[in-house]
């Protein structure tokens, strides 16, 4: 199971992409025509790095946590079955 985490939230995960100086640009640091800011040269929305749209899968200390949890809410409810007994 992978979990999808986007650096650019709102964005469809698409990051303008400038040729000619050889980076990304934050959507809102671009000029109000879509150029770059820096060389003012057209930007490429759609030439997307495959290292950005590589899935991040959660790392394996986050699936012992969803254990953990999993395990201590388990056990609550089962005091908490135990207690509603002892009360009847
Ligand atoms: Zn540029």
């Amino acid at each position: 199971m992978t979990l999808l985490f986007w650096s650019c939230v709102g964005c469809d995960g698409a990051m303008p992409w400038c040729d000619n100086c050889d980076e990304y640009r934050a959507p809102n640091s671009l000029k109000t025509d879509g150029h770059c800011a820096t060389c003012d040269s057209e930007v490429d929305v759609a030439d997307l790095k495959e290292a950005n749209q590589a899935p991040v899968k959660a790392p394996w200390h986050f699936w012992l946590m969803v254990i953990a949890l999993a395990l201590y809410l388990g056990w609550r409810v089962i005091e908490g079955v135990i207690w509603i007994f002892g009360k009847i």
